[in-house]
């Protein structure tokens, strides 16, 4: 039934669609095998309940079900990228002040099916989401879990968790009489201010369904704030968030541009920092010590800075962060890989139009990354930072069954990963050569 209605809902919107039989056999010209970086020629990879049950060279006889053919592709494990904000997408300042006074949060969750859809096309099968208001992505990452709306597997961390003012106060910059309109926001909104009310925000997330917590260890770009890269935590208040979280099991993200915020998240035990701009040697040495995880979306710094060039784009308090720092992110990059930090792929997405993704590997390959490396980062690495090191990330038995290919050698040209051609999630086939 729900295959069926699968089925349904992709052709009522014009996608390529196809029910999930209970065994499929995808025959690949080559797959790449991420754990040894190596091509294997000739192999068909067979399907069952949407879980990879064998990958193998290809037989003349079928082993039932359905057969794909994509013997003249390249197929590699679906893509993941560790930093998305599903629900929204970047828009001039008008506009989004428009938004804010006249668009309901159902108004917004309607618009982010077009961005779920968008991005699994582009051939990102999983995505961290970190951050929405009105638990829109909760919301989203079921919908698309019960095959309601078709998008890329969800990890969310709900509401960012940022101090009043900071990145993620959803209240900045608003005049008194709005802001005595609505209130102080508080934990349940994201915002703390004390190691105990962010407890509180991490059992809040809890309780709304999230995956996972994100903080705002920083300054950022976007908030309608002067500072884009101030700390805005004690070291008190991270490590209240993050051994609280822990207690639930969740992993911790923190957006960080500005080196003491980087390094007061990292001594508090969280996962990944975010963007890390203004990185500087010691972050590089506390990232290596700790073996926590850089995510850097050079995407995001490259349009930002490409729209503060628009005067009429950004608020007269986002122009010049962006123009400062956006700027500066490959050069980071580049710096942490040299120096051998651990780094997960992601975007920012949301922050440029959604199912431009893949980009990112192009810059990352640009400042210096093999391209075996950045096909690493969004699918083990990815994977590992997720917790889900033995189920995502690459195609082999036991594994869901998320498989994409592409005409040609993405070893040699990275950019072909921007022309994803077979999109397969969970089994079921979404795009088709
Ligand atoms: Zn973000």
């Amino acid at each position: 039934m729900k295959q069926l209605y699968m089925a349904g809902l992709l052709g009522a919107i014009g996608m390529m669609g196809s029910a999930q039989a209970a065994t499929q056999t995808i025959d690949c010209g080559r797959l790449l095998d991420v754990r040894s970086g190596a091509w294997r020629e000739r192999v068909s990879v067979v399907v069952e309940n949407g879980v990879v049950q064998s990958v193998g060279p290809t037989a003349q006889a079928s082993a039932g079900g359905e057969r794909i053919d994509l013997s003249r592709h390249a197929c590699l494990p679906g893509l993941i990228d560790m930093h998305v904000h599903l629900t929204s997408e970047t828009a001039p300042v008008v506009d989004a002040y428009r938004d804010r006074l006249t668009a309901d949060p159902q108004d917004l969750a309607f618009r982010s099916v077009k961005y779920a859809q968008r991005t699994l096309m582009a051939g990102f099968t999983t995505v961290r989401d970190l951050g929405a208001a009105d638990g829109l992505n909760v919301s989203l990452k079921r919908a698309i879990a019960a095959g309601e709306v078709p998008g890329p597997r969800m990890f969310t961390a709900g509401k960012s968790i940022a101090t009043t003012g900071g990145h993620a106060d959803p209240t900045n910059n608003l005049s008194h009489f709005l802001s005595e309109k609505l209130g102080a926001p508080g934990p349940e909104q994201g915002v703390i201010d004390s190691p105990e009310a962010g407890r509180q925000a991490v059992r809040q997330r809890y309780k709304e369904g999230a995956d996972l917590i994100k903080v705002t260890a920083t300054g950022g770009v976007l908030s309608q704030a002067p500072n884009g890269q101030n700390s805005q935590y004690t070291e008190d208040e991270l490590k209240a968030i993050v051994s609280t979280a822990k207690d639930y099991g969740f992993r911790v993200a923190a957006h960080a541009h500005g080196a003491e915020g980087m390094k007061r998240a990292l001594r508090a035990g969280v996962d990944s920092i975010e963007h890390g701009t203004l990185m500087d040697d010691e972050v590089i040495q506390l990232f290596k010590k700790t073996g926590h995880w850089y995510v850097p979306t050079i995407s995001a710094g490259r349009y930002v800075a490409d729209k503060a060039r628009d005067p009429n784009y950004y608020s007269a308090l986002v122009r010049p962060k962006a123009a400062a720092i956006g700027p500066q992110l490959q050069a980071t990059f580049a710096r942490a890989h040299k120096a051998g930090v651990k780094i997960a792929f992601g975007t920012d997405a949301g922050v440029f139009p959604h199912g431009e993704n893949a980009k990112e590997f192009g810059y990352m390959v640009e400042a210096g990354m093999a391209p075996l490396e950045a096909i690493r980062s969004a699918t083990l690495h990815a994977a590992a930072l997720l917790d889900q090191g033995k189920r995502l990330g690459s195609v082999e038995p036991g594994f869901a069954a998320d498989i994409v290919a592409v005409e040609g050698d993405p070893l040699r040209d990275v950019k072909l990963l921007e022309q994803v051609k077979f999109v397969m999630k969970d089994g079921v086939v979404y795009k088709k050569p």
